[in-house]
């Protein structure tokens, strides 16, 4: 009985890996047909200037409509798709998705495209960047590309020519997500950054966490020393913000200045038009 019992369990236990590895074969398969079957959209999240409040940018998030499922957090299928190869697609077509939008605002707002260390490395990515700002006529200097420290860590050589190649179009670069990676400070002397994106697990409570506190003030001051902006991320209140104003942060995103939407949300200021008034702007969460 005890022999039986312990069959059926494993079975059981089998059965569930198996179903798991379908499931996952099936989502992976998903996301190399998403791009083509127009299952991605783009939302955008507003980013601000700490001392004048203005925003002047947005960050492009990806969301993907898989027929039959609910929403999945790009946070899950990104991963999946570096792991597959279905993030080239899925890259590309941000990419392009993203400047074309962006093509359209009033001049001076700029955006911020996420890409991943595996798209970065393709041998075709500066190509492919230079290809899609001549398509769109989006001017390179309104294109911020952010990348993670997980993006750094292989091939030295070649992704600080990409990154540099990147620079010579006049394209932006951000860290993103920093302080969670790791090797951080040799990565900002080394790499050709143009801002520092503190993650927001660092900003999340950091008017009442002095531990939090001391960490954003030394990236604060880091970034003062090296000469780089530095963009806090995941700000929720107005008394984090108030905190980033007294220290004197640059840029601040999160759901207490906006939370990723549909740009047509955003049209009082992508669609900026000095004679017609801009309609109330919506307060924050
Ligand atoms: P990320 O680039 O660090 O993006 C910021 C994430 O934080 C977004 O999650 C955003 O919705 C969320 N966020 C913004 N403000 C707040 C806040 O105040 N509080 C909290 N709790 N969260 C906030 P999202 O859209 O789920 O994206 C997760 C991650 O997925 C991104 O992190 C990025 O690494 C990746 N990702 C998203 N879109 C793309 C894309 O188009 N391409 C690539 N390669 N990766 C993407
Ligand atoms: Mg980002
Ligand atoms: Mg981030
Ligand atoms: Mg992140």
């Amino acid at each position: 009985r005890a022999k039986a019992e312990q069959l059926g369990g494993y079975r059981f236990f089998e059965q569930t890996m198996s179903d798991e590895l379908n499931d996952r074969r099936q989502i992976e398969h998903d996301l190399r047909h998403a791009a083509d079957r127009g299952e991605l959209y783009m939302v955008y999240q507003p980013q601000a200037a700490v001392a004048s409040s203005a925003i002047v940018g947005f960050e492009a998030l990806v969301r993907w409509r898989r027929p039959g499922h609910g929403q999945m957090s790009p946070a899950i299928f990104i991963p999946l798709a570096e792991e597959c190869g279905a993030i080239l697609p899925i890259g590309e077509w941000v990419l392009r998705a993203v400047c074309k939008e962006a093509a359209g605002w009033p001049n001076p707002l700029s955006v911020a495209v996420n890409v991943s260390p595996v798209q970065l490395h393709t041998p075709n990515f500066v190509a492919l960047v230079h290809t899609v700002l001549l398509e769109t006529g989006l001017s390179p200097r309104r294109l911020e590309i952010e990348i993670t420290e997980t993006a750094l860590v292989r091939d030295f050589a070649r992704t600080l020519a990409t990154l540099r190649q990147l620079k010579a179009l006049g394209v932006r670069i951000a860290m993103d997500d920093f302080g969670t990676g790791y090797s951080s400070l040799s990565n900002l002397r080394a790499f050709p950054f143009d801002k520092i994106k503190i993650d927001r697990s660092f900003v999340s409570a950091v008017d009442t966490n002095q531990q939090a506190a001391a960490i954003v003030r030394s990236v604060l001051g880091l970034g003062r020393g090296l000469g780089l902006p530095v963009m806090a991320e995941g700000v929720e209140t107005q008394a984090e913000l108030l905190f980033l104003q007294s220290e004197a942060c640059d840029g601040a995103q999160g759901y207490f200045l906006g939370r990723p939407g549909p740009i047509d949300q955003f049209a009082h200021l992508t669609r900026a038009n000095l004679h017609a008034p801009a309609p109330d702007v919506e307060t924050p969460p």
